[in-house]
């Protein structure tokens, strides 16, 4: 088994004769290290160079990347390979944002719902070489489903996340059971997801899990929290408030996190302002909701939600969310850049790390305070560095909050899950503290293996 690099990881089984990788991201803190915003990395070459793609000349891997030339034709001739697959766990980009540049020969395995958020990223950017999602060949799962890749058996099972449609693996390989959780935690509305998860693990009928590959974002610093506090902290900044709007940021794709500040929302009579591209997101996980959490808020029939539109619609996405509402007879929710300035108190107002300046917008008069809200370090799209928002905002006389529940498992709930599931080795992955395992587990039967970006491990030599 080799690992390169956090979140991609090669899973060889010489028996059944397979290869595939779990995951396929890039290190998103590098990637916006290596290029300016909106700059584009001008080759694979380049990825390698900068190791954001692993270099593939010491592995046994043949044609792993598409020649992008090529691949501006549809047609797509890349080369055979001998990678029987790409298993996605969930679609953050740390765990996904390699795909535009595989060879589109390797099938891409992920889940229904994953395969729509991927897609929604995609459709909502310019075409380029790092936002490159055609010709792949797709093969879509769900929880309960088991796929044979070579006679290699994987079974996803959903867990919770800070983002909808996200798994962990159950892989059963030609020497033994290998576990990868992908990014998880039990502190959220879905939890009970995660439970699944580790009943499917422990599952009397599955032998000893050989090798678990964990995540442990927060395995040494945790934070009492859940989701469940942070409406209860907003909601304790209402009982004595004095602002007229909130600006609030989080990751978009942070259904729950939505969800919370919606329902407080609506719950004191004030309205939420997003853009359109948020709208987007959240009309098509309405659209396709895979949880009954999924429904609601409805951006279609939730009258307190606020549309940002820009101009003449430029995209087909913008197209099908303004059609989607006035279909409804729900145009009047759609308002205009230029209309901010005429919103009176009473709104939340959602803004990414680009869009801070839409404070200049709104009616100088009315007083606002910045809420700032758990951001994956991970996965953040843009450099974007809460500490730069806060100055900004305090300049213009905004206070600023912070209001936190992660996307990762709190260390005692990763040390419960370790133990339950109780593995011979365990391999920490996604975290900047591996040694913290090591020395946590020192005196446990579970044999920590720490490794860096190629090294390898070999079940039949341990
Ligand atoms: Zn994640």
């Amino acid at each position: 088994m080799n690992e390169v690099g956090g979140n991609k990881i090669l899973l060889e089984d010489f028996n059944y004769d397979v290869k595939i990788f779990l995951d396929f991201g890039i290190n998103i803190k590098d990637f916006n290290n290596s290029f300016e915003k909106y700059e584009e990395p001008s080759s694979v070459k380049d990825l390698i160079k900068s190791k954001l793609l692993p270099n593939t000349e010491h592995l046994s891997i043949e044609n792993l990347y598409t020649n992008y030339e090529a691949s501006k034709n549809p047609e797509y001739n890349d080369l055979e390979t001998n990678i029987d697959g790409i298993l996605i766990t969930h679609p953050h980009k740390d765990h996904f944002y390699g795909l535009s540049f595989i060879n589109r020969n390797i099938p891409v395995y992920t889940g229904v719902f994953t395969k729509k958020i991927i897609s929604a990223y995609y459709k909502c950017s310019k075409v380029s070489i790092s936002n490159n999602y055609g010709g792949l060949e797709w093969n879509l799962f769900r929880t309960g489903d088991v796929l044979d890749i070579k006679g290699l058996k994987i079974i996803p099972v959903h867990v919770d996340h800070s983002i909808p449609a996200a798994y962990g693996f159950i892989i059963k390989t030609s020497k033994g059971n290998i576990v990868y959780t992908g990014d998880f935690r039990m502190h959220g509305p879905l939890s009970a997801m995660t439970q699944d998860f580790l009943r499917e693990i422990t599952n009397e009928s599955l032998d000893k899990i050989d090798i678990l590959i964990c995540e442990g974002t927060h395995i040494h610093r945790g934070a009492i929290e859940s989701e469940n506090n942070v409406e209860k902290n907003i909601e304790q900044l209402f009982l004595e408030n004095p602002f007229d709007f909130f600006i609030v940021k989080y990751d978009r794709l942070d259904w729950d996190r939505f969800r919370t500040i919606s329902l407080i929302a609506k719950k004191y009579g004030w309205k939420f302002v997003i853009t359109e591209k948020d709208a987007y997101f959240y009309y098509l996980m309405n659209k396709d909701e895979i949880y009954e959490s999924m429904r609601d808020p409805n951006i279609i029939t939730d009258d307190h939600i606020l549309i940002l539109s820009k101009g003449n619609a430029k995209y087909r996405w913008q197209e099908k969310i303004r059609q989607a509402l006035h279909r409804e007879k729900k145009g009047f929710r759609l308002i205009k850049y230029s209309e901010i300035r005429d919103l009176e108190s009473h709104f939340f107002f959602y803004i990414t790390s680009l869009q801070k300046n839409i404070i200049e917008k709104i009616n100088p008069n009315l007083k606002g305070a910045f809420i700032s809200s758990s951001i994956d370090p991970y996965t953040e799209e843009y450099i974007d560095n809460n500490r730069t928002l806060t100055h900004y905002f305090r300049r213009h006389g905004i206070p600023s909050y912070r209001v936190h529940a992660s996307g990762h498992a709190m260390p005692h709930h990763l040390i419960n899950f370790i133990n339950s599931v109780n593995p011979e080795y365990l391999i920490p992955v996604h975290t900047e503290h591996p040694h913290f395992f090591k020395t946590f587990f020192k005196n446990s039967e579970i044999n920590v293996i720490i490794l860096d970006k190629n090294d390898k491990f070999d079940l039949n030599q341990n």
